[in-house]
């Protein structure tokens, strides 16, 4: 049992069996014991008084010091060629790391025919770039990435690995993680270097967006953690900026449990909601799916995108991928459209850091006015096309 108590010192004071947010420990016998439900989180260890209990946890990357992991990484994700937009927001954020601790900042970079990609992540701030060029490559595939990364994280030891929070992203980078035996904070929106003991301060929203929770990695190297599109500044391209490509081989003999049979693009008049500087989303109150041409219309005279909350989704009325909230996607667009949705907190999480609220809503008390920067009471129906012609008229 990694949970190692000394009876000798034990006082059965039943600190951890209030300390346990897991309710595992007991006290057995006049000595504290751990139950199942155990998860080796270590609260007993610290809540102990009289220093009685022990973690004896194997560190996956003990052996080798926090000075031996050293460089900040990020994963380059691309489709098609092209470098996702969190990449350059990560390459910003990064370089600002990777100068505070006096290292490099990598990039690592899987694709078919990518070497333009990889000059531009030079250009964008990377020192060296990791290249892992394949026509095996050309799309994400779970397996393939992973070990490939795994396998040169082990060589190379890097200290920090950054990856969008993004469907790809959020991934890999568990599969990463579990591999190393290290920790990853997922969904970050602010990182920092802890001054003293050097280690990555990852900050993100908790318990539905009601505090801010700062996470450290304290043990375990290197530090993961994938981080929220669009909430970082993009890292200024300067051509005149020179790095390293090093190309690296594939691993060999990769068990390959998933192949990517056709990649199929998901045909939209109007942009990603991921990507869109202007999302106008509808909910339940747009009360029919043929409604949402309203909001199509209004998006497509904005140059925007179209959300929607789950209870629209779920009702079939549009697609999951513009689902915007806890179990959908997290948008961060200079304005957004709440159209015809109550505010519930699920769908908040995943919209209020937006610049711009425009809550429309026949419901004078709905929720979704308290965090709306202008609210209309009225009917959908008729406020979004009246928006639609005036906005029209105004774009020429
Ligand atoms: C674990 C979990 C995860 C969840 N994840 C998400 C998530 O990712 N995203 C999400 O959105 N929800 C999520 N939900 C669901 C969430 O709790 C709400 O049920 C959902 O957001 C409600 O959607 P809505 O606002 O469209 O519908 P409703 O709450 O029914 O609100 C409809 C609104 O439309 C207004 N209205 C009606 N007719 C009109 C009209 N003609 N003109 C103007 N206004 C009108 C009403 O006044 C009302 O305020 C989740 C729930 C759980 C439990």
């Amino acid at each position: 049992m990694p949970i190692l108590v000394s009876s000798d010192k034990c006082t059965a004071c039943e600190a951890c069996v209030s300390g346990c947010p897991f309710g595992a420990m007991q006290v057995v016998s006049g000595t504290a014991a751990a139950g199942d439900g155990c998860t080796l989180c270590g609260a007993c260890v610290d809540v102990c008084p009289v220093g009685a209990i022990e973690l004896q946890v194997e560190r996956k990357a003990a052996g080798t010091s926090a000075g031996d992991y050293r460089d900040v990484w990020v994963f380059a994700e691309q489709r098609g060629g092209r470098a996702a937009g969190v990449v350059l927001e990560l390459l910003g954020e990064g370089r600002k790391l990777a100068d505070q601790l006096g290292e490099k900042l990598c990039a690592v970079l899987f694709g078919d025919k990518v070497e333009q990609t990889a000059r531009e992540l030079l250009a964008f701030g990377a020192d060296t770039v990791y290249l892992f060029e394949d026509p095996s490559l050309a799309n994400y595939q779970d397996d393939l990435y992973a070990s490939a990364m795994t396998e040169l994280v082990r060589a190379e030891k890097p200290g920090i690995i950054l990856l969008g929070a993004t469907s790809i992203g959020r991934s890999l980078g568990p599969r990463v993680a579990t591999r190393l035996g290290t920790g990853l904070t997922a969904d970050c929106t602010g990182l920092a270097i802890d001054p003293e003991k050097k280690n990555l301060l990852q900050t993100r929203p908790a318990f539905g967006g009601n505090i801010m929770a700062t996470i450290v990695c304290p043990n375990h190297r290197p530090q993961m953690a994938t981080v929220r599109p669009k909430v970082m500044a993009r890292a200024k391209r300067d051509d005149s900026r020179h790095g390293e490509i090093v190309r690296k081989a594939l691993p060999k003999g990769v068990d390959l449990r998933t192949r990517v049979l056709e990649v199929v693009d998901e045909l939209s008049e109007t942009a990603n909601i991921a990507e869109a500087d202007v999302i106008v989303s509808g909910g339940r109150g747009m009360g029919d799916p043929k409604n949402f041409s309203l909001l199509e219309k209004l998006a497509k005279v904005l140059g925007g995108a179209v959300g929607a909350s789950r209870a629209a989704v779920d009702a079939g009325w549009y697609p999951y991928s513009h689902q915007v909230g806890q179990t959908g996607k997290t948008v961060n667009p200079k304005i957004y459209f709440a159209c015809g949705i109550s505010g519930a907190v699920q769908h908040l999480v995943g919209m209020q850091s937006s610049e711009i609220i425009i809550a429309i809503n026949e419901n004078p008390e709905a929720p979704i006015f308290k965090v709306a920067t202008y609210g209309i009471v009225g009917d959908v129906l008729e406020v979004v096309p009246a928006l639609t012609e005036a906005f029209r008229r105004v774009r020429g």
